[in-house]
């Protein structure tokens, strides 16, 4: 493509984008698109020859558009919401552009140093002790896979080099209840298994049981099973609840257990000096995951890992061939040596633009918002005869559900639920997803995107109650 063309075709589309983010409500939020919708709209093989950008642009709004769930909605409040904030999207483009492979320090010097830099000044921000270094994966459940390596490594046994099998040990983590499946997920790819991953139970209010927790290292220890991790959630992803890590430090400690805080969610947070607490006790972590993809309106995808111990880390990962070995010294850091992937994109870029855009106040004052709004909304289920809260609110996620007074048995609620919860998200002005909380099929409203306003929650609470007299009939 010339530059001349690039340059036509690069205005087109930065026009398209502006043109898009101040309008995504002209869209139902939830694409309406049937499966395999798009295939069909799409011819089954690669153009034999070049077409032209024209045809490109135009099939992305005729094919492309209607497939998309719009996460960039301020109606969007399904999950965890996310943001394409506009510097991050500026900053996305940019790292396309330069393309560079950030595996080693001289593969982009500005690479690896601005996730340095970066993730140092994040780390302030959250109030993490300086001991902790970071490095930027894709996903927290990369990240989690990656410190729970190198709590493995830290065990002592010799897996990197013998593998598990022969090693003869029993690994056992734990973690509560109500952690994220990711956590599953690594227990099954670093061969601790299903088997190895103890699940402790949590109280009423959703926060792992910390007795509960030392009985279980006992008794396993008891019967011959060798304990080396906890995982500590901080914002679990049905409620955000916040387990006990203090307590949880105190018997890693006492038991020589390495500690992770998953805080995917609920660690951007602590940007807030007001919700610094929420970070209680993750200063004695070995490690911690937090997504600035998720509260940070960095878009889509980077999370971040802390880790206190980062050469134990890079035990668990660094292998380096001759083909990729450097002249630089222990002076620089080769970000490959700290996980299982050789390339890297360059995704600090986005994030730094994010943070200068914004400022830390900027940050802190959409935050606040955000928690802010989610209280309100909880206030207005709290008071409704109709509706009812299911859990705390410590962040912007509220967990409630329809519970009109004539309505006991739990099926029927559960149905009455579904039901609704289909219906808000079919007219497409919002969009809520679900979870179950002791049994319940409870409906989550979460807030996170930066277009969300005080109108959009309200129009959500409107949607429901609109909702809910419809169903009924
Ligand atoms: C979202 C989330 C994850 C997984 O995040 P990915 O970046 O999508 O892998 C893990 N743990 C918690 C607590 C989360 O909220």
């Amino acid at each position: 493509m010339s530059a001349e063309d690039f340059r036509r075709y690069g205005h087109q589309v930065v026009e398209w984008i502006a043109d898009y983010l101040s309008h995504p409500e002209r869209y139902p939020v939830l694409s309406q698109n049937k499966p395999d919708q798009l295939k069909e709209a799409l011819p089954s093989k690669a153009p034999e020859r070049g077409e032209t950008m024209e045809a490109m642009l135009a099939d992305l709004d005729r094919v492309i558009v209607p497939g998309m769930t719009h996460w960039n909605h301020p109606g969007f409040f399904a999950y965890f919401a996310t943001s394409g904030s506009a510097p991050g999207i500026l900053g996305e483009m940019l790292s396309a552009a330069f393309n560079v492979n950030a595996m080693l320090w001289r593969t982009s010097p500005s690479a690896t140093e601005l996730e340095e830099v970066t993730l140092e000044w994040l780390r302030q921000m959250i109030g993490l002790p300086d001991e902790f270094k970071g490095v930027i994966y894709d996903t927290a459940s990369i990240s989690t896979l990656c410190a729970i390596a190198a709590a493995r490594e830290a065990a002592g046994l010799q897996v990197r080099e013998q593998g598990l099998g022969a090693t003869g040990a029993k690994l056992r983590m734990y973690a509560s209840e109500h952690v994220h499946s990711s956590v599953d997920k690594s227990a099954i790819t670093l061969g601790i298994g299903q088997a190895g991953l103890r699940k402790i139970p949590s109280d009423g209010e959703y926060r792992m049981d910390s007795r509960a927790l030392e009985q279980a290292i006992q008794e396993d220890r008891a019967n011959g099973w060798q304990p080396f991790c906890v995982v500590a959630t901080t914002g679990t992803t049905s409620t955000t609840s916040i387990d006990p890590v203090p307590a949880i430090a105190d018997i890693c400690g006492r038991e020589g257990l390495w500690l992770h805080v998953d805080a995917a969610y609920g660690g951007s947070a602590a940007v807030v000096p007001e919700m610094r607490w929420v970070l209680e006790g993750s200063d004695r972590a070995d490690s911690l995951v937090v997504n600035p993809h998720k509260g940070l309106f960095v878009p889509v995808d980077l999370s971040v890992l802390y880790c206190r111990k980062m050469n134990v880390l890079r035990g668990a990962f660094s292998l380096v061939p001759e083909y990729l070995r450097t002249g630089e010294g222990e002076e620089v850091k080769n970000f490959m040596d700290y996980g299982p992937q050789l390339g890297r994109r360059f995704r600090a870029l986005k994030f730094w633009f994010v943070m200068r855009y914004f400022g830390v106040e900027g940050l802190q004052d959409r935050l606040r918002l955000q928690i802010a709004l989610a209280r309100e909304f909880a206030g207005c289920v709290d008071q409704s005869d109709d509706f009812e809260r299911l859990a705390p609110v410590p962040f912007s996620v509220v967990c409630f559900r329809a519970h009109p007074k004539s309505l006991s048995d739990e099926a029927d609620l559960d149905t009455l639920n579904e039901r609704l919860m289909d219906e808000v998200n079919r007219r497409g002005r919002v969009y809520l997803s679900h979870t179950k909380l002791a049994g319940k099929l409870t409906l989550r409203l979460a807030i996170g995107n930066i277009r969300t306003t005080r109108e959009h929650v309200k129009l959500a609470w409107d949607e429901l109650n609109e909702g809910l007299v419809r169903i009924r009939g």
